[in-house]
Formats: structure tokens, sequence, C-alpha cells
């Protein structure tokens, strides 16, 4: 029976959400519909992270989940990273899977949901050269703050992770393609767009870089702010960097992963940066841009961390005064080449450093958040909060914001910031800025 209704779940980074979008168009260009919430659904898609062994069980887990009580069940696709790792694989581990569909692959998915509707179980986790961009709908649908992803895939083969073999080489979209779907998502009516790709800061088109880009997408009427992430220090141009300093629609905001404050581990990672060139990168940000918040990712445990070096993570935390940092216990992941190194460290021990990291960057976050108590600024409404008459919105600055306002997602509004805690603003309102 062709399903009529689908839910996508997606999980773990920004780029999944992307692409649950972007599957979500596709299914609704063939006339199936977005099953409500809590409702049933004849197709279900799950998207999956494969960049940590706990994300990647879970897959396996909500799959369970999904038989009915009378022993039916949804036709079942699963997509994203951990399709594209395990391939036909996966349905020696669960029978449930009705389709494979690989992250460069999903274009094909009506197709495929037409052949499981008739009893195939298709698979296909080809990366073929023609982009799946070129095979999508046009944008129709945005909310206020939009992910366009404009990078995908990775060469820098750091030795703990996945990407390079889940998503593949490093390649850009096209400049004229990434115009055309901004305009597209402004004129659907989001105010900000967030460039996504594995490492953002690599896209290049012809003799163009991400600066260009930016400063081109700055000329769209309508949409008011642009960030990107996730960035690799070493595509960390001077040009992205002045931009910085020079796009007012650029906000003032950079996750830039250093993983760890060691060198001995960097090197072990494979980062090609050291803790030195990385704060001198840093340095030249902040010159730049003095307000910029900065956030990064980190991995703690990694095979041979001791001690010494995590305590250099820490101090790395504290020289630079992150605004919001990410961290991770290190996952061994199968075919990469930290997953064999010698030393692989207990569990309780990575357990006991990522709570002392974790608090750190907390400290960091509140000061953070408390430095901005008393200015005037700007946020981007997105979403009600909890409390009746509040709305939820983000400062430049990426902070959560909260505002008793009448105010509708997709405003602008002026703030001032009148108190902080270690997750949230509380902002007393000025005016709403005309659209
Ligand atoms: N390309 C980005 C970079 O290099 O900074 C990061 C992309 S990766 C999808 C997101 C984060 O997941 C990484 O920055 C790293 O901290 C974390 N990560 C990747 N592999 C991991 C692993 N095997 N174990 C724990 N964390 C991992
Ligand atoms: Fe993974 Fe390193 Fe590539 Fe980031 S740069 S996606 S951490 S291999």
């Amino acid at each position: 029976m062709t399903p009529k209704t689908f839910k996508i779940k997606s999980f773990g980074c920004q780029m999944n959400v992307y692409d649950g979008e972007r599957m979500s168009e596709l299914l609704a260009a063939q006339g199936m519909a977005a099953a409500a919430d809590g409702e049933d659904a004849d197709l279900v898609v799950l998207n999956t992270c494969h960049i940590r062994e706990k994300a990647a069980e879970k897959a396996y887990s909500d799959i369970g989940r999904l038989r009915r009580d009378d022993g039916t069940k949804p036709l079942i696709a699963l997509a994203g990273c951990v399709a594209q790792a395990e391939g036909a694989e996966a349905r020696r581990r669960s029978q449930m899977i009705d389709i494979v569909v690989g992250p460069q692959a999903y274009h094909r998915l009506p197709e495929m949901v037409a052949e499981a509707s008739r009893g195939a179980r298709p698979v296909d986790t080809d990366m073929p050269a023609i982009s799946k961009f070129d095979a999508m709908p046009q944008r129709r649908r945005a909310n206020p703050s939009s992910f366009l992803t404009v990078q995908e895939g990775c060469d820098k083969f750091c030795t703990y992770c996945v990407v390079p073999y889940t998503r593949g080489a490093e390649i850009s979209r096209p400049f004229d393609d990434i115009l055309s779907e901004a305009n597209a998502l402004a004129d659907a009516g989001a105010r900000e767009i967030v460039l996504l790709g594995q490492n953002v800061n690599a896209w290049s088109h012809e003799d163009l870089g991400l600066a260009d880009l930016i400063r081109a997408l700055a000329t769209i009427d309508g949409l008011e702010r642009i960030r990107y992430t996730t960035s690799h220090p070493a595509d960390m141009t001077d040009e992205l960097i002045a931009a910085h300093g020079e796009v007012d629609k650029l906000m003032p905001y950079l996750h830039l992963p250093v993983q760890s404050g060691s060198n001995r581990i960097l090197r072990a990672m494979n980062r090609s940066h050291s803790a030195e060139t990385y704060l001198a990168i840093l340095e030249k940000v902040r010159s730049a841009r003095p307000d910029i918040a900065l956030s990064g990712d980190f991995i703690v445990g990694f095979p041979g961390e001791t001690d010494e070096d995590f305590e250099a993570t820490l101090n790395i935390v504290d020289e630079v005064r992150y605004a919001s940092a990410y961290s991770f216990k290190y996952s061994a992941r199968p075919g990469t080449p930290a997953a064999v190194m010698e030393d692989q460290i207990p569990r309780e021990i990575m357990e006991d450093r990522l709570q002392r990291l974790q608090e750190r960057i907390n400290l960091h976050q509140l000061a953070f958040n408390r430095s901005k108590v008393g200015v005037d600024t700007r946020i981007l409404i997105e979403r009600a909060g909890k409390l009746p008459g509040q709305m939820i919105g983000r400062s430049p600055w990426l902070q959560s914001v909260h505002v008793e306002t009448d105010a509708r997602p997709g405003d602008l509004v002026d703030v001032t910031l009148v108190a902080a805690g270690p997750n949230s603003i509380a902002g007393a309102l000025r005016q709403k800025v005309a659209a």
C-alpha cells in the first residue's frame, strides 16, 4: 500500500535537520502529508547520526518501538549516517527496516518508497557525482532562522571521526544555487540563514570563498542575519575573519572547535592545528569583531589522554572564555584509526573529565551571559515561551532571550537584556522593529 502520511525524525547535527526538512518537502511534493504530532504515520523516516556509538544505537532502539500493538508496523526508512555506514548490513540487525538511504541519495526517497510499497527492499548508499540538490523541489517554507547546507563531506580525516566515511569527500554547492535557495527562503519568510557544512568555511566555488558568499547573501532584502557552522581552524581565512568586522548582517558568533588543549593529543587526532595556532586565529577574530561570542567542541578521553593533557584542555577553556561549548566523551568508531590506538581511556575517567570540563565551560557561559546584562540589543523572535505572553528569540550572540511581547516568530524586536542565567537571558521590550 502506498503511504499517505509520513513522519521524519532527525537525530544529530544541524545538517541532519536540514536534510530532514528537504526529505519532508520531497515527500510532500509527491502528495504525502506530514502526520500530526502523536498521530500514527504510514511511513517513518529515521534520519540517523553515527558520530558516537550512543547516537547510532539510538536508531535501532527507536526502530523496535515502531511496532504497533496490533503487530503491524509503518513502512520504515533508515536514512542518514547510520544508513550510509551500515548499508544492507542494517537490515541484518533489524528486519523491520524497509528502505536504507544514505545522506547523498535521499533525492531518490519517493522512488524508493514506491518500490518498498510494492514489497521491494531498496538500499541506496551511493555518492553520485550529480548533486541531490538538483533533484529537489524549490523551497516554499522557511523558519525565521533557516538552515541552508552549502558544503558537505570532509577531507580532514581526524583520527576519531566517521564523517569522511559517512558523508564522503568535501564538496561545495555552486554559488548561484545557494543564492537562489537563500532568495527562496527569504521570500518564504526567513530573516536569518545559517549556512551549514561539515567544514563550512572550506566552501569554495571557482575563485570564491565563504567570505564572498556571505557578502553576496548580505545583499538579499528581508534577510537580516547570517551565520555559519561548523568551521575548521585550518580554513579560517583572513578574508573570512575580515568579514566579521565588515558585514553588519554577519552575526558576532563563531563556532570553531579545537577538540583538545594538548598539542600531543591534537597531533594524535590529526587536527592540523596546535593550541597556539588556534589561539592566534581567535586573537585575529577578536580584533576584527571584539564582541564576538566564541564556541567550540571538545573531546575528552581520546586514547592516551593523560591528566596533564586534560589540564591543558581546561586551560584553553579558561584562556578563550567560551560563550558556549559542546563537549563529548570520546567514542571509538569502527573503521577509524583512533579505535585501534593503544591506551583507550576507562569510562569512569572519561566521565569525571567530562563533568569537570562542563563545569568549567558553564562558568564561562554564565559569565558571558552576565556580561550582556544592561545591553540594548535586537533579538529575532523564533517561538512562544512557556509563560503566557512570553516569546523566545535569539540575541546576535546566539543566546536564548525571553521577553514579554505580542511580536510573532520572524519579528525583530529591540530589548534591553536585564537578567542572565546559564542558559537564557531575560529581555525587557523596547520596541518592535518594522519589517
Ligand atoms: N567538522 C567539525 C570540526 O572538525 O570541528 C565537526 C563536525 S563533527 C560532526 C561534530 C563534533 O563531534 C566534533 O567536533 C567532535 O567534537 C565530535 N566527535 C566527532 N567524532 C567523535 C568521536 N568519535 N567521539 C566523540 N566525539 C566526536
Ligand atoms: Fe570529523 Fe575532523 Fe572532518 Fe570535523 S574536520 S568532520 S571532526 S574529520
